[in-house]
């Protein structure tokens, strides 16, 4: 007979943000994996599953967007900057709440057509 169960590491542990260097500890409430920074919501590319760390890239995931589900959950979008993989991530529960409006808001800020097309325009022109 085995002794003891096989432990998981998973992400509950403390690590240092690829991007501000801030060390980051697990989360509170201890639910909710945390695999990006809650400050500039960077993360690395660890894992080829969510949690297993085989993957051996190791680059920085930069959080390019956020993905609204049917449910109202977000996610962040995030970019390999090494290898260019997407995956989606949920949003912890101590996110920075200005850092993910600032990443939600970044096309509006950005706009590929003038504003003026669709303001200034109306039926009468
Ligand atoms: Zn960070
Ligand atoms: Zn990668």
């Amino acid at each position: 007979m085995s002794r003891r169960a096989v432990t998981y590491h998973t992400t509950q542990e403390t690590f240092v943000c690829i991007k501000c260097a801030i060390t980051v500890a697990p989360p509170e409430n201890g639910t909710h994996n945390r695999n990006h920074c809650p400050y500039c919501l960077s993360s690395r590319h660890v894992d080829l599953r969510p949690g297993d760390r085989r993957s051996g890239c190791r680059a920085e995931m930069e959080a390019i967007g956020v993905h609204v589900q049917a449910d109202g959950e977000w996610s962040i979008i995030h970019r390999c900057t090494g290898c260019g993989i997407l995956k989606l991530n949920r949003i912890g529960p101590d996110d920075s709440e200005r850092a993910l409006l600032a990443l939600a808001a970044r096309p509006l800020t950005r706009l590929p057509f003038p504003l003026e097309a669709l303001t200034a325009g109306g039926v009468n022109q």
